[in-house]
């Protein structure tokens, strides 16, 4: 086993949440690969010089696919990038893609979860619908895409916020199931059912493979 592991993979996120909840479900504790001590995890927030990436694709796959790309050829490292956010039924799918900016800029939670619950204010019980989607892209240190996969979680828009965990849009997000919000859930019952851990539980075993390909080859 080499001293430091051979592959260095960065993290493509600026929110220091989102980062930590991609870097628990790459290498989860319930999920020890051998593949996992080959792979150094960093945040681009270590890389004061890495560009910062214009969102404009209309897809989260898009979106993904860009942040991962641009950020991998300029620093010349595996970046594996995550473009997520919240669709709601009544709305038609909005906020969608422009989930992190959706109250104007700078991106902010707590002014974003207030106009949502004005925009449902009027809206029923039973159509409060939406889904957490989530799409994750790894682009190689020349920028290829090498990897992709997408993740989403079905849950509805409660009217008022609940719970301390998470970020961004959770503490509106209900699972029925559990009676409770991403907001009110526990970190590690998140990872079971998240968009987020779906996409990553997709990627992982290809990951693995490509570690093992790259080191090996
Ligand atoms: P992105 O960083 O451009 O992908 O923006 C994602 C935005 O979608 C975040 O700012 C959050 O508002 C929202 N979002 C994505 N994933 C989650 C999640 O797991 N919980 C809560 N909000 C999320």
């Amino acid at each position: 086993m080499p001293d430091s592991p051979p592959i260095r993979l960065v993290l493509g996120s600026r929110n220091a949440k989102k980062c930590r909840e991609m870097a628990e479900l790459i290498a989860p504790p319930w999920e020890r690969r051998p593949w996992m001590d080959l792979t150094a995890i960093e945040s681009i927030a270590a890389f004061p010089d890495a560009p910062e990436v214009v969102e404009d694709a209309d897809t989260f796959a898009g979106n993904a696919r860009k942040k991962a790309s641009e950020s991998a050829r300029a620093l010349g490292l595996w970046v594996l990038a995550d473009d997520s956010g919240l669709a709601v039924d009544a709305l038609k799918g909005a906020p969608g893609v422009h989930s992190a900016r959706y109250a104007g800029e700078p991106c902010d939670d707590a002014a974003n979860n207030r106009k949502l619950l004005e925009a449902l204010a009027d809206v029923p019980d039973d159509r409060r619908g939406a889904a957490f989607k989530c799409a994750l892209a790894l682009a190689d240190p020349e920028g290829r895409i090498r990897l992709e996969t997408e993740g989403a979680v079905r849950g509805r828009i409660v009217r008022e916020l609940r719970g301390p965990g998470g970020f961004g849009y959770d503490p509106m997000f209900l699972i029925p199931e559990y009676h409770k919000t991403f907001g009110e859930l526990s970190a590690l019952v998140k990872h079971q059912l998240s968009h987020r851990s779906r996409a990553f539980a997709r990627l992982r075993p290809m990951l693995g493979r490509l570690v093992v390909e790259t080191v090996g080859g």
